[in-house]
């Protein structure tokens, strides 16, 4: 086999034992018929049953596995597979049957016209307890990110290389991937798949997930708007809150010049409050800047450069 294939196929398990090898059979029958090089990557996201062993009892080397040494979520999963991947399209896919691996070829059609496509399950075989909660979260995060896709949880994706790595994924952030890569410049597309309901295992998420991806959503939001200028968000609230603290207290000097006691006026206090709290903002703000420049990311991405012409992008 060629030292790097054309795909890599990264699939995410958490105790999945009953799903690995028909998956894997299925995988194979779909990849041999494309007639495209290439690998097949487990991340193993610390499974406390068999799912290692069955990966392991696989005899093809085009199937590689990663094993985690605890549980560390889908996120890291993913990252782990992103890192790895060696092929110039990345596709992810859910390990438990529930994604058919059958859809690759639609995915790499419409691949060809967009920096990286999102499955969108159109109909969810999952429990109302899921379904319903994903629709607001969904339009949520529609709304907010400005990306205008229906499904942004759909563990079924295709990525052109580039894409994956230049993605910063951690926590709970796979949800996320097509607002990053949005932000980032790259066109996001999005094909209906089907989805099947779950058959072997259970799912890993529970209602929590709600109130994770709520709050994920506004890290999101915020590390796209604020990473580069802390001091803009911050020292804009420390300035309103301290300017209106300076007025009051000016307005209450006024008073005392002319003779009046302002000693016991509540409003003294919201004045003093509001500056010291002004103040912290944009120190806050400073220190956000601080880190910022000491960190010295580039955050822009280059599509051509004649210094580098063989940078593959
Ligand atoms: N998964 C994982 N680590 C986790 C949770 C889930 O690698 O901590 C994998 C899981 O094995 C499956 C995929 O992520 O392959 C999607 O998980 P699940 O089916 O539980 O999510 P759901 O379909 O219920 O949203
Ligand atoms: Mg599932």
């Amino acid at each position: 086999m060629s030292n790097k294939p054309h795909l890599s196929i990264i699939v995410p398990v958490h105790n999945e034992e009953e799903n690995i090898l028909e998956l894997y059979e299925k995988l194979y029958n779909t990849l041999s018929i494309i007639e495209k090089t290439y690998e097949l990557i487990f991340v193993d996201d610390g499974s406390t049953d068999n799912t290692f062993e069955k990966i392991k009892s696989i005899k093809d080397s085009k199937v590689k596995v990663v094993r985690f040494q605890r549980n560390y979520g889908k996120a890291a999963a993913l990252s782990c597979g992103f890192k790895k991947a060696k092929g110039d399209i990345v596709i992810t896919l859910d390990g438990d049957l529930q994604d058919d691996p059958k859809e690759i070829p639609r995915f790499l059609e419409e691949l060809k016209k967009y920096d990286m496509v999102s499955g969108w399950k159109s109909k969810r075989h999952d429990p109302i307890s899921k379904t319903v909660p994903s629709r607001f979260f969904n339009w949520l995060t529609r709304l907010i990110t400005g990306v205008k896709i229906n499904d942004f949880n759909c563990g079924y994706k295709a990525y052109n290389k580039y894409v994956v790595k230049n993605i910063n994924l951690y926590g709970e952030l796979h949800r996320y991937i097509p607002a990053l890569a949005y932000w980032k410049g790259y066109t996001v597309g999005e094909i209906e798949v089907e989805h099947h309901p779950r058959i072997h295992g259970e799912s890993k998420y529970g209602a929590e997930r709600l109130l994770k991806g709520f709050l994920d959503l506004i890290t999101v939001t915020f590390l796209m708007m604020y990473k580069k200028r802390p001091l803009h968000v911050f020292g804009g609230i420390g300035i309103l809150l301290g300017l209106s603290g300076v007025i009051i207290s000016l307005y209450l000097m006024t008073l005392w010049v002319t003779g009046i006691k302002i000693g016991d006026r509540p409003l003294l206090m919201l004045g003093i409050l509001l500056i010291v709290i002004g103040a912290q903002f944009i120190s806050l703000g400073l220190i956000g800047e601080l880190i910022t420049n000491s960190r010295n990311n580039d955050d822009y991405i280059i599509k051509y450069d004649s210094y580098e012409l063989e940078n593959g992008r």
